[in-house]
C-alpha cells in the first residue's frame, strides 16, 4: 500500500496528560520524536539498529 511510503509514525500514550498522540521518525531514522499535544513536552523513542528495531508498536511517555 502507498501508506508505507509516507512518513512513519509511532502511536504513543502520553501519561503526563492522559492523551494519545503520534511520534514521527527523525531524518536519520534513529528515533521517533514528537511532543505531547497537550503540554508540548518533548518525547524521544530510540529506534534499534535493525531499522524498526522494536517489536512494540505502542509506547508510553513516562
Ligand atoms: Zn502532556
Amino acid at each position: 500500500m502507498e501508506e508505507n511510503k509516507k512518513r512513519q509514525f509511532l502511536g504513543i500514550w502520553f501519561e503526563c496528560c492522559h492523551t494519545y498522540g503520534r511520534l514521527y521518525k527523525n531524518k536519520e531514522g534513529t528515533a521517533y520524536v514528537g511532543r505531547c499535544p497537550n503540554c508540548l513536552r518533548p518525547v524521544h523513542v530510540r529506534i534499534g539498529k535493525d531499522g524498526e528495531g522494536t517489536n512494540r508498536r505502542f509506547f508510553k511517555g513516562s
